[in-house]
């Protein structure tokens, strides 16, 4: 697959607001904040979208809800919670093509997390 700016963040080629790291992900706060918290974990294995995943990646997908919980757990809101969520291409919102997990918290949030007229389009 392609590079992607967060292979760059990852390799140290380009800076990155870095709150946690192991073995096996990455986690930095996001460029563009959409909570008081919002930050992204990314595995450092570059996989383009949740559709790419496989059987194997298991694991690294793990990975990165434990690096969320164990980061709110840590920043104390676990507790008062918050929404980690991953889009997947185009109409998901996805804009980098490696996987990452949004996790977003300091303010209640609403569901659905958009508005349509969706109803109105159903028979
Ligand atoms: P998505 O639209 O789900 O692919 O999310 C990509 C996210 O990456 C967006 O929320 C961006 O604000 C964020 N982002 C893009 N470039 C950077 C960067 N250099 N450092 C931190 N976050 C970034």
């Amino acid at each position: 697959m392609a590079e992607t700016i967060f292979t760059k963040i990852i390799n140290r080629d380009i800076p990155a607001d870095i709150i946690y790291e192991n073995d096996h992900v990455l986690a930095f706060n996001d460029i563009n904040p959409q909570a008081p918290t919002h930050f992204l974990v990314i595995p450092k294995k570059p996989i383009a979208t949740i559709n790419d995943i496989e059987p194997e990646d298991a694991e690294i997908v793990g990975q990165l809800y434990l690096a969320a919980a164990h980061i709110a757990k840590q920043n104390g809101f676990a507790e008062s919670g918050y929404r980690a969520v991953m889009n997947c291409n185009p109409d998901g919102g996805q804009t980098v093509y490696h996987i990452h997990l949004h996790v977003l918290a300091g303010k209640p949030m609403g569901w659905p997390p958009y508005q349509n007229n969706l109803k109105q389009q159903l028979p």
